[in-house]
């Protein structure tokens, strides 16, 4: 499961780095269109919200030129913005819509080491082990697939530095992290959901069997693990079809995934620009915007109303107390 592209936008300083060779050379019979900047292409900006699914088929390769961390309080203390930003595939609420709306390609950076310089730097200056969120900008499984970055990413570090990091992701091509020497300093995150939401929200991502797989090979090769369950949506019939998911989560997790992981919880949230796109772009996908069930909460973002975050939240505690009791619920959000 790889991306396929149709077009290359990119950076002409890209091509020094050697980075950016290798993407110049394996998609070398693509045109390649010369650009200025990859957080500003006009003709792109300039598409409808018709041509989303079109314009995710483009590969844009840059230089990342922010390098700011942001405190975060959950899996990890820090957000580190990394190799890529954007994704390939079109799950109908991606957060990383309401940052980049109908410009949420895939972008890859080809200046790993200055960014991997940064981590160890700080990583190493930090009085206390820190653990570092490479992968909420994009998928990181997905883009290993176009860049091979992860192997060397996941090495460098717990050669060099002091801490961990961790990502989440909807794939499972996880095979090249299988033999890597991690030194258990990355922790790895299954973003899971149940199999009809994923067919029919999560366009283009690995089916739950085949996530499932991967999160135990990853467990069995030493990693630390999670599970996310996430984004939960409160379509119809969501208790039903919860339910079912920690069902087949039960029977085919590992034991050492059930022994040793953890689980996180978030709540769909959603926004005026994906009930734009998504209207234009898919007319004919299921209906995640449910006013009834919603409130604002700024800057144009829906989540849902208190009473049914309270009544899901303790339906999925005990869904999970009952069938996956050995795991710990590290927060719920
Ligand atoms: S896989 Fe992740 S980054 Fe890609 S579209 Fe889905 S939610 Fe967004």
């Amino acid at each position: 499961m790889q991306p396929v592209f149709d077009r290359v936008y990119y950076e002409p300083a890209a091509l020094r780095y050697p980075l950016g060779q290798y993407l110049r050379e394996r998609y070398d019979s693509l045109p390649w269109i010369e650009i200025e900047n990859h957080n500003n292409i006009p003709e792109l900006r300039a598409a409808s919200n018709r041509d989303f699914a079109r314009l995710k088929r483009h590969l844009i390769v840059g230089v990342r030129k922010t390098h700011r961390y942001t405190e975060n309080h959950k899996v990890s203390d820090f957000l580190v913005p990394y190799t890529s930003s954007g994704c390939s595939v079109m799950c109908l609420y991606c957060y990383l819509v309401c940052n980049y709306n109908k410009c949420a390609y895939l972008r890859v950076f080809v200046n790993c080491e200055e960014m991997m310089e940064k981590l160890v730097r700080t990583a190493n200056a930090a009085p206390n082990k820190h653990v570092f969120e490479i992968g909420s900008n994009s998928d990181l499984i997905l883009e290993n697939t176009v860049t091979n970055n992860l192997p060397w990413t996941i090495e460098e570090f717990a050669r060099r530095a002091d801490g961990k990091l961790t990502f989440p992701t909807k794939f499972h091509m996880v095979k090249p992290l299988l033999h890597l020497e991690h030194r258990q300093k990355t922790i790895f995150r299954m973003s899971v959901n149940p199999q009809p939401l994923i067919r029919k929200i999560e366009l283009g991502t690995s089916p739950l069997p085949a996530r499932i797989e991967a999160v135990n090979a990853m467990c069995d090769a030493g990693y630390p693990v999670g599970l996310l369950i996430a984004p939960v949506m409160l379509v119809s019939g969501w208790e039903e079809l919860y339910e079912q998911l920690f069902k087949a989560l039960r029977n085919t997790l590992s034991d050492a995934v059930r022994r040793t992981g953890f689980l996180e919880i978030i709540f769909m949230t959603y926004s005026f620009v994906h009930r734009a796109i998504n209207e234009e772009a898919f007319p004919s996908a299921p209906q995640l915007y449910a006013p009834d069930q919603m409130v604002g909460r700024g800057k144009g973002k829906y989540r849902y109303k208190a009473p049914m975050l309270s009544e899901a939240e303790s339906v999925l505690r005990a869904l999970s107390a009952k069938y996956l009791p050995e795991m710990r619920i590290l927060y719920v959000s």
